[in-house]
């Protein structure tokens, strides 16, 4: 996008160690990293260019790139806002009308499905988009002194002027030999660090400490911090620091920076040694954190039907990561690999490890497209999901849940699947109300008899008949910890009979249905957890579930059946322990309502 690359890194004076003893700064290496770059002819850099738009799928992508600000035809389509989805009445619009006002809404737009003849072909994507600095909003820092008194300023700015030369205060250029980094903005009882800090912005405060101490023999550094974060060989780092007897460190909350004759007093609370303590400085830093570029911008501008971003990653503060857990470089589209900046708030050491884990995976992902197989996490999965499109009512459920987005529709909301971009998690499947959507080893009919061989004991066998009750089990978290629990020797109620599932999306509520209508008497989904700290593998699976099971309680009630009888838990790998519990308590509830009144008939 800009005229040069290199971006933040190409404007900090000095890096964190790399090198065994990890004690020493070392010199910028971005310059060498662009020097080794231009020796490969077959790698093109483009500066000045940002993306149009991204079309098609995993090793078929046609890209369209633009200068910045230009407008042209393959500039990528929005998707409607809700509110232009509505008529005057407030009622939705009817498909074609929709597809009326959403080609209205982008005019001089090609639509996602029209290809750029121009484009140019890749097969997967790697987005190194990085961050901007956070911009403190209003006053928000007013305490601290930021805005108000120009000797106290960001990291970013404070960087910007020690690779400029002598750190010297902005209000008068006198010498800043008493500097004071302050980590947290110190909010009473929370101790957070600044919004989209993390470990990289108390290294950055240990290096800065140390420029204070290179340009002055007698200069001092105070960093008061709330966490200090130095992970991995950095804290080898972390203790040279402590070793620098012009360095002072202490956990502490900073409550006001004021003036002082010529310069400041910073006071600090709740300090390792139990009081208050005021320090003289001539300038304070801020350490605020790293906001990658997507929340900005989408960045990719992906011609999708579900959008040119990345879904809901207002969940996860703007980063682009699908799961942070067990996925890393992998986004929520097919294809497209995050490093660095954009992933997480990280130092340029781990952004350089970050580039070879996203474009092993970049490369993973174009051989797997090559051989007609899904990508991660079900590598090799040769199925794909069949639509049998003559029983489509276009209610576009499909294409709304599908967390990859890898199904687009067409004018008349006939999906579209895109092959490469979808990961075979079944949530489609799960969605469909018409039930017509199916892979060739897991579908409706398969699980669905696989039901209908649970037994369920009746009188004809027992004076009075056991209880049965199902469990759907996720396949990726929840059934490896029941294997676990096995392990361990642990048991539960052995009314219980188990069929693993794909994943908790990919649970048709027919199979629900089917269970209790031939007598089970009640049901339980056990996937992962969802929300904000969600591990689900297919990321929106146990969410969409859950909605799924709340829907079903109305139908229970409809039917005469308590809505107890069915429920979903949510497990981490490691919660073998709390399984036992967990359904035997259910076991019990049911067993207090009763047998299924349908049982026998
Ligand atoms: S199986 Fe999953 S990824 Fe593939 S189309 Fe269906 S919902 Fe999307
Ligand atoms: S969910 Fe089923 S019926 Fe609805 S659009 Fe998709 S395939 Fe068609």
């Amino acid at each position: 996008k800009e005229a040069h690359i290199g971006g933040y890194a190409a404007k900090v004076r000095k890096q964190l160690p790399i090198e065994d003893p990890y004690e020493e700064l070392i010199p910028p290496v971005i310059q060498a990293k662009i020097d080794e770059l231009e020796k490969y002819s077959d790698i093109t850099v483009r500066t000045n260019t940002v993306v149009a738009r991204i079309a098609g799928q995993p090793g078929e992508f046609t890209v369209t790139l633009k200068k910045p600000g230009e407008k042209i035809e393959f500039d990528v389509p929005f998707p409607l806002p809700e509110e232009m989805k509505l008529d005057e009445n407030g009622k939705d619009l009817d498909v074609e009308k929709q597809h009326e006002v959403y080609l209205e809404y982008n005019k001089g737009r090609a639509d996602i499905l029209t290809i750029d003849p121009s484009g140019e072909a890749f097969g997967a994507v790697i987005l190194a988009a990085g961050w901007r600095p956070y911009e403190p909003e209003g006053d928000e820092f007013a305490h601290l002194g930021l805005g108000s008194l120009p000797d106290v300023v960001t990291n970013c700015q404070f960087e910007e002027m020690a690779a400029n030369g002598k750190i010297m205060r902005p209000s008068d250029g006198r010498e800043a030999k008493s500097v004071v980094f302050v980590q947290s903005p110190g909010k009473g009882d929370d101790d957070s660090d600044f919004e989209y800090a993390g470990s990289v912005t108390s290294l950055v405060s240990l290096k800065q400490a140390k420029y204070v101490r290179e340009d002055y023999e007698d200069g001092k550094a105070y960093i008061f911090y709330q966490h200090m974060r130095t992970p991995g060989l950095a804290e080898n780092f972390y203790k040279s620091i402590q070793q620098d007897e012009g360095i002072f460190l202490t956990k502490g909350e900073v409550v006001s920076v004021s003036k002082n004759g010529e310069g400041m007093i910073v006071e600090a609370d709740n300090t390792l040694l139990g009081e208050k303590i005021s320090v003289k400085a001539d300038m304070v830093v801020l350490a605020t954190g790293m906001v990658p570029a997507t929340v900005d911008d989408p960045v990719v501008n992906l011609a999708y039907r579900q959008g040119p971003s990345f879904r809901d990653i207002g969940l996860f503060d703007g980063f682009c990561d699908s799961n942070f857990i067990c996925f890393p470089y992998e986004t929520q589209r097919t294809g497209i690999y995050a490093a660095g900046g954009i992933r997480r708030s990280m130092t340029m050491e781990e952004s350089i490890e970050d580039a070879t884990g996203a474009a092993l995976k970049a490369i993973q992902c174009i051989e797997s497209v090559d051989r007609g197989v899904s990508v991660h996490p079900r590598s090799g999965d040769m199925s794909f999901p069949d639509f049998f499109f003559q029983r489509c009512t276009q209610c576009k459920r499909c294409t709304d849940e599908c967390p990859f987005g890898a199904l687009d529709d067409d004018e008349k909301g006939t999906p579209k699947p895109n092959p490469a971009r979808c990961r075979r998690c079944g949530t489609c499947m799960g969605a469909c109300p018409e039930r017509i959507i199916g892979f060739a080893d897991y579908n409706i009919d398969s699980v669905g008899s696989m039901v209908k061989a649970v037994g369920v004991p009746s009188e004809d066998d027992y004076d009075e008949p056991p209880f049965r009750i199902l469990g759907l089990v996720c396949e990726n978290d929840a059934y490896p910890a029941l294997d676990m629990a096995g392990l361990n020797r642990l048991s539960f109620s052995a009314d219980v009979r188990f069929i693993p599932v794909r994943c908790l999306g990919s649970v048709n509520v027919i199979w629900i249905k089917d269970a209790l209508s031939q007598g089970m008497d009640g049901v339980f989904l056990l996937g992962c957890k969802h929300g904000d700290d969600y591990q689900c593998h297919f990321v929106k699976g146990s969410e969409l579930a859950d909605v799924r099971m709340k829907k079903i309680g109305e139908a229970l009630t409809s039917l005469a059946l308590e809505e107890e009888r069915v429920t979903q838990f949510e497990v981490a790998i490691d919660d073998c322990h709390k399984l036992p519990k967990m359904i035997n308590d259910f076991v019990e509830e049911v067993e207090g309502l009763g047998p299924n009144p349908f049982k026998g008939f």
